[in-house]
C-alpha cells in the first residue's frame, strides 16, 4: 500500500459511512482529518490550526484537550469501567450525577433516565410520556406535537419529531399517526408589519387549534428546543415558550424541553427553560454539553409528578422496558461530573453571560454585508443567513452553494464554521475570549466577499 492509500482519508473513503452525507460524492470533495485539539482550536494532519467555532458539534463546551477530563475518565476506567445497569445494581458516578442534575434542573425534575446521546434521550422522553399516560389509564393520550424546522435527532422516533425539510427523504415513516407538527417560532418568517406580540398570539392560537383538531384527549405532549438550533438558531418571540407551556397545562399535556444544545452553559445557565424562558418543563432532555463531548451521554429528566405515577406499585403493564446496555455508564457519568465541576470552578456560566454580548454584537456588524439577510442569536449560539438579495428575501441558487463557499473561505483563513442550507451556524466553546471573537468575525467578513 502506498502512503496515499494508507492515509486515514483513504481508509475512511474505503470503509466509513458518514452522517448527513451523500455517499456518492462526499469523499471527492476534499479531505480533512482532525488529529489534535486544544482549548479553542483543532489541528489537522497538515498541522493547520483552526478556531473551532462550532464546539465540535454544539458540544465541546469546556474546550478541547482538558487534562482533568482525561484524568477523571482514566481514573474511573481503572476503578470500574462498566457493569450491568439493569435491575438492582448501580454505580457511584450515575447516582452522584443523578443527584447533581436533580439539584440544578428546574422545578421538580428529580429523576433521570440515562441514554447514549440526544436522539436516544428524546426517544426515551416519548416512551416515558406514553408509559405515564398508560399508567394513568389515559390510553388515548398518545399524540405528540412538534414543530416544523425542529431538530430532535436521528433515531427513528427522534427523526420523526424533527421537522427539518429534507431530513426524512427516503426513510419510512414511523410516526405518522402520532407525531404532528405546528409552525416554527421564526421571527424572520414573521409577516411584514406584524408585531412580535401579535406573532406570538398567532403561533399560540395555531397550537390551540391543532390540539382542538386532534382532540385534547388524544394529545400527550409538546416538544420544543428553547432555541431551534440546527433549524437555524431561531429565537422565538418573547413569552412564546411560557405561553405554549400554559396551553399544555390547560389541556393536560406534558411539555418536553429539548435542551440538548441549550443546557450546560450555552446560554449562560445550566438550563435555559426556567432561567431564560420562564417555565418549568415536565420533561427535560439533555446530552452534548453534559460531558462536553468527551464521551457520549444523554439524560432525560422527569418531574416528581410523572415519577409518582410510573412508580406506583403494581402498575398495569409492568416495567419500563426500554433497556440500554450503556444506561448510566460509569465512565460517561464520571466525565459529566468532572465537566460540571470545571464549569463551576472556572465560572464559565458568568463568563458566557459576559462574553455573549460581545460575540453577538461583533457578529451583527456582518449584517452590513450585501449578501447577509439576517444575523441573530442568543448566548453563544448564532446564525448568519446568506442571501442573493436580502431586500427582496431572494435566496442564492442552490447550485451556487453559498454556505459552502463561506465555510471554505473561513477554513482557509483558520476558522471552522458550520454551513447548513444557506446559513452559517456558530456555537463556539464557552471558553471563547474577545480576541477569538475578533479573529472569527474577521474571517467571516473576508469570507463573505467570496459571494460576490
Ligand atoms: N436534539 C437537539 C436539539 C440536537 O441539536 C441534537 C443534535 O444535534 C439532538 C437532539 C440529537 O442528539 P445526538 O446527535 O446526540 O443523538
Amino acid at each position: 500500500m502506498n502512503a496515499e492509500a494508507n492515509s486515514a482519508w483513504a481508509k475512511d473513503k474505503a470503509h466509513v459511512l458518514h452522517p448527513y452525507t451523500d455517499f456518492a460524492s462526499f469523499h471527492d470533495e476534499g479531505s480533512q482529518v482532525i488529529t489534535g485539539a486544544d482549548g479553542m482550536h483543532v489541528t489537522d494532519t497538515d498541522g493547520r490550526k483552526f478556531i473551532d467555532a462550532i464546539a465540535g458539534l454544539w458540544c465541546v463546551n469546556i474546550g478541547h484537550g482538558r487534562r482533568e477530563m482525561a484524568e477523571a475518565i482514566a481514573d474511573q476506567v481503572m476503578k470500574m469501567q462498566y457493569y450491568n445497569p439493569f435491575g438492582h445494581s448501580t454505580n457511584e458516578p450515575a447516582a452522584e450525577l443523578g443527584a447533581w442534575l436533580a439539584n440544578h434542573a428546574p422545578g421538580s425534575l428529580n429523576h433521570v433516565y440515562y441514554t447514549c446521546g440526544g436522539s436516544t434521550a428524546n426517544d426515551a422522553a416519548i416512551r416515558l410520556v406514553h408509559y405515564y399516560f398508560t399508567m394513568r389509564g389515559d390510553h388515548r393520550k398518545k399524540k405528540i406535537i412538534s414543530r416544523n424546522n425542529a431538530y430532535h435527532g436521528a433515531t427513528y422516533v427522534a427523526a420523526e419529531l424533527t421537522g427539518i425539510h429534507g431530513t426524512k427523504n427516503s426513510f419510512d415513516k414511523v410516526g405518522e399517526n402520532f407525531i404532528h407538527h405546528v409552525s416554527a417560532a421564526d421571527m424572520f418568517a414573521k409577516p411584514e408589519g406584524m408585531s412580535e406580540q401579535a406573532y406570538c398570539d398567532h403561533l399560540v392560537q395555531e397550537f390551540e387549534t391543532r390540539i382542538e383538531q386532534l382532540g385534547p384527549d388524544n394529545c400527550a405532549a409538546f416538544i420544543a428546543e428553547p432555541i431551534m438550533g440546527a433549524g437555524g438558531v431561531l429565537v422565538a418571540p418573547r413569552g412564546y415558550h411560557r405561553r405554549m407551556w400554559e396551553v399544555c397545562k390547560r389541556h393536560g399535556m406534558l411539555y418536553i424541553a429539548d435542551e440538548v444544545v441549550t443546557a450546560f452553559g450555552r446560554l449562560g445557565h445550566w438550563f435555559a427553560s426556567e432561567d431564560v424562558f420562564d417555565h418549568q418543563p415536565d420533561i427535560l432532555v439533555c446530552a452534548k454539553g453534559i460531558t462536553s463531548g468527551y464521551i457520549p451521554l444523554g439524560a432525560t429528566l422527569i418531574s416528581d409528578e410523572i415519577y409518582d405515577v410510573i412508580s406506583r406499585p403494581q402498575c398495569e403493564g409492568g416495567v419500563f422496558s426500554m433497556g440500554l446496555t450503556y444506561f448510566g455508564h460509569p465512565v460517561a457519568c464520571r466525565a459529566a461530573l468532572e465537566n460540571v465541576a470545571i464549569i463551576e470552578r472556572e465560572g464559565l456560566l458568568s463568563h458566557v453571560q459576559e462574553i455573549s454580548d460581545y460575540f453577538q454584537s461583533s457578529l451583527r456588524t456582518l449584517a452590513e454585508d450585501r449578501h447577509v439577510g439576517d444575523v441573530r442569536g442568543i448566548g453563544l449560539m448564532a446564525a448568519i443567513d446568506l442571501m442573493e438579495a436580502p431586500e427582496e428575501k431572494r435566496p442564492f441558487a442552490a447550485s451556487f452553494k453559498a454556505s459552502d463557499r463561506v465555510f471554505n473561505a473561513c477554513l482557509s483563513q483558520g476558522s471552522i464554521v458550520r454551513p447548513v442550507g444557506d446559513r452559517i451556524i456558530l456555537s463556539p466553546p464557552l471558553i471563547i475570549e474577545k480576541d477569538h471573537v475578533d479573529q472569527l468575525t474577521g474571517h467571516l467578513r473576508n469570507a463573505l466577499t467570496y459571494l460576490r
